[in-house]
């Protein structure tokens, strides 16, 4: 009776791991391609999105590229002929990507761009995401309240400064920034006093602080020695805390030398901090685990043949087609609301900014 009992359970047992080891194998894996880890917004996408996907039974291929171009073009490479069933894919380059996707679309890949737009293919499927143009308009309106523009102060100086020309999400943010600045620009209001408007001389190569820090020592030196600069439009706090850095550096923040208002984006603890001590203003946050549940989400429906849910089918033309869109709302946050969106929201804990 026994020895049946143990043949029986022992059969049973055996399927169990069978169904088992069958399910891991039938598993398919998402290669996730993200740019750099020099950025702490970018490693809590990789954790926030490897966990999902993971929840949901996928395996995952999570690399970082450092923001060397061709280090992303070989890891996605890898992950096609590594057997990927999805590629979820955050360029660094958004152009760069053309080939590898013709290889993916091939072999039947679905390709999903992850916060930035993937440009010049037909082969990118869907793209989750910010409103892009939102984070710019709400980082120029803290501007505008900042100065107190609305209510008729002014003039004031202002400098300009933009993402990475090869980001297509730069130049949204950088347009949406001057839905709201360009009246106050027109009426006078508002005075760049180094004249360096438009994406071509105010972007940020690879959105590294360091040139930022060194375009508003030029910038500082040039132009504001003998007045004072009011405002800076940054659009990501990596470049905001090279600004302060070098507004630091003159004098600014201290003795009868307010600090300028300072925009960012991300919600980066070092900037957290910085607004603290009185010295950025604002930044924007995007809740990357909201980001990564829509793209989990995408992930799901396309590979079970449903239909995947967009919320934007016009607005991001690749050059080559309309990208359906998921788009995520931007929040601002300054010294009067990080506690509650931050910490009540779960995103931090307190002791990571005291
Ligand atoms: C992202 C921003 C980020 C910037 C720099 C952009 O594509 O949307 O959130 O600040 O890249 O990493």
């Amino acid at each position: 009776m026994n020895l049946i009992k143990s043949a029986l359970s022992a059969l049973v047992l055996g399927s169990v791991a069978l169904s088992g080891a069958a399910l891991a194998q039938g598993k398919p894996t998402v290669g996730i391609a993200m740019p750099t880890k020099a950025s702490a917004r970018w490693i809590d996408d990789g954790n926030n999105i490897v966990k999902v996907l993971k929840e949901r039974g996928y395996n995952t291929d999570l690399q970082y590229a450092e923001d060397d171009i061709p280090n992303q073009l070989s890891q996605v490479e890898n992950m096609v002929t590594k057997g990927a069933k999805v590629l979820v894919i955050a360029a660094i380059d958004g152009t760069t990507l053309s080939n590898v996707l013709k290889q993916a679309k091939d072999r039947g890949i679905v390709v999903i761009a992850y916060d930035r737009l993937i440009r010049d293919t037909p082969n990118v499927d869907y793209y989750a995401t910010f409103d892009n143009f939102q984070v710019g308009v709400l980082q120029a309106q803290s501007i505008e309240e900042g100065l107190k523009l609305k209510e008729g102060k002014g003039p004031f100086n202002i400098e300009l400064f933009g993402g990475s020309p090869d980001d297509n999400n730069a130049y949204f943010f950088y347009n949406g920034a001057m839905s709201v600045l360009q009246p106050y620009l027109d009426s006078g209001k508002l005075v760049v006093a180094s004249k360096q408007l438009g994406m071509d001389k105010v972007s940020t190569l690879r959105w590294d602080g360091a040139t930022a820090q060194a375009r508003m020592d030029n910038l500082l030196s040039a132009f504001y020695t003998t007045k004072r600069v009011d405002a800076v439009l940054s659009p990501y706090d990596g470049l905001s805390i090279g600004i302060l850095s070098s507004l630091k550096g003159v004098g600014y923040g201290s003795g009868n030398m307010p600090m300028p208002i300072v925009s960012g984006q991300d919600a980066e603890v070092p900037s957290i901090k910085s607004m603290l001590r009185g010295e950025q203003y604002s930044t924007i946050f995007k809740d990357t685990r909201d980001l990564a549940r829509v793209t989990a989400d995408m992930v799901d429906a396309a590979l079970s043949g449903k239909t995947v849910t967009v919320n934007d089918t016009t607005t991001y033309k690749n050059g080559v087609k309309v990208v359906p869109a998921f788009l995520l709302k931007p929040v601002i946050v300054d010294r009067t609301n990080w506690e509650k969106i931050l910490i009540d929201g779960g995103y931090y804990k307190k002791g990571q900014i005291n």
